[in-house]
């Protein structure tokens, strides 16, 4: 088997200018990719803008013998950005959706503005720029995406409710464009990472932020978007030169009732608390097809034993 090549393929990594987006982008360019380093240049707080990060990531990319363009719009603006991959390169062929901020408070203290640019920058970000990108990859019947969500969004974290609820609104982005784009053979899936970057420096444990470069996950994205990868709607985790796929289980769960014509009580419900939330016997339910048969068999059960 050969090396993982991207020759002839145009890669859009949005907030490429630095961290884990900067990495992509230097991979995918050394694979052969043409690259659009997307990057506004602004604050980890989402103020202020610049051109420098993204143009020394294009800088970089070219020093190394590779082909990039800058570009310096806001995600929430995608449309511009996949413009720019059409009008330097005439396609699309991947889109890494990376580029992030933080503005962390506690839940009583998060202002309205707090909460609409977290939301602005990830969720409708990815949204904008994916959606633009989309006919693209529909007529060429090949696309692959990355959605960047976080264990913050997956498990919570102490002060990050606006960037929790984000993060994980893209799993659910995420799930339906695997969905919608299959037939198409654009794929969608989620990258959960963990790595030393500037949005991490003061958060991450000193010992365990030098352990966690970028480049040790970028292998997992490129895998990921590679045309002989056929993975969709997985979320994936990595840091650290590890990478395992994260997944919602669902308890096998009890009957709240024993016959169709019973009614269901609050005693019911705290009589089978345990069964209900038992996730020693549960399983992956891969689609909402899954979930719906699962409750049909259910119900199914309750009328046969009637
Ligand atoms: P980073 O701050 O180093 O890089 C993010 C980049 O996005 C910055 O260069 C910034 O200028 C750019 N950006 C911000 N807003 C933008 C906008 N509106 N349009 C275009 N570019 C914009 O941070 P990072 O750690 O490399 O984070 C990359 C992604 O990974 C983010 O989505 C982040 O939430 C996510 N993430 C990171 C970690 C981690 O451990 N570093 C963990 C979980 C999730």
């Amino acid at each position: 088997m050969g090396d993982l090549r991207f020759d002839g393929r145009v890669v859009v990594v949005t907030g490429a200018g630095a961290g884990l987006g900067r990495a992509y982008a230097l991979l995918f360019a050394s694979r052969g990719a043409k690259v659009v380093v997307n990057d506004l240049g602004g604050g980890r707080h989402g103020d202020g803008s610049s051109s420098k990060a993204a143009d020394s990531v294009v800088e970089e990319i070219k020093r190394n013998g590779g082909s990039a363009v800058a570009d310096y719009n806001s995600v929430v603006e995608g449309d511009k950005i996949v413009k720019t991959a059409i009008d330097n390169f005439g396609r699309i062929d991947v889109l890494v959706n990376n580029a992030g901020i933080l503005r962390d408070k506690s839940l009583v203290n998060i202002s309205d503005q707090d909460w609409d640019l977290v939301h602005a920058v990830h969720l409708k970000g990815s949204f904008k720029t994916t959606q633009a990108a989309f006919p693209y990859f529909k007529k060429q019947k090949y696309g692959r995406v990355i959605m960047t969500s976080s264990n913050a969004g997956i498990y919570g974290n102490f002060g990050q409710a606006n960037y929790s609820a984000a993060k994980m609104g893209l799993v659910g982005l995420a799930s339906t464009i695997a969905i919608e784009g299959n037939k198409y053979n654009t794929f969608c899936n989620v990258i959960v990472p963990t790595a030393a970057s500037r949005l991490t420096e003061d958060i991450l444990p000193p010992d365990l932020y030098n352990e966690l470069r970028p480049e040790l996950i970028a292998p997992v994205v490129a895998y990921l978007c590679h045309e002989s990868c056929q993975e969709n709607g997985s979320i994936i985790e990595s840091a650290a030169g590890w990478a395992g796929r994260c997944a919602i289980i669902r308890a096998n769960g009890s009957l709240l009732r024993s016959r169709i014509a019973d009614d269901v009580s609050v005693e019911n419900v705290r009589d089978r608390w345990t069964k209900i939330t038992d996730v020693s016997d549960s399983q992956i339910l891969g689609t909402i097809q899954d979930a719906t048969g699962a409750l049909m068999a259910s119900l199914e059960g309750l009328k046969s034993g009637d």
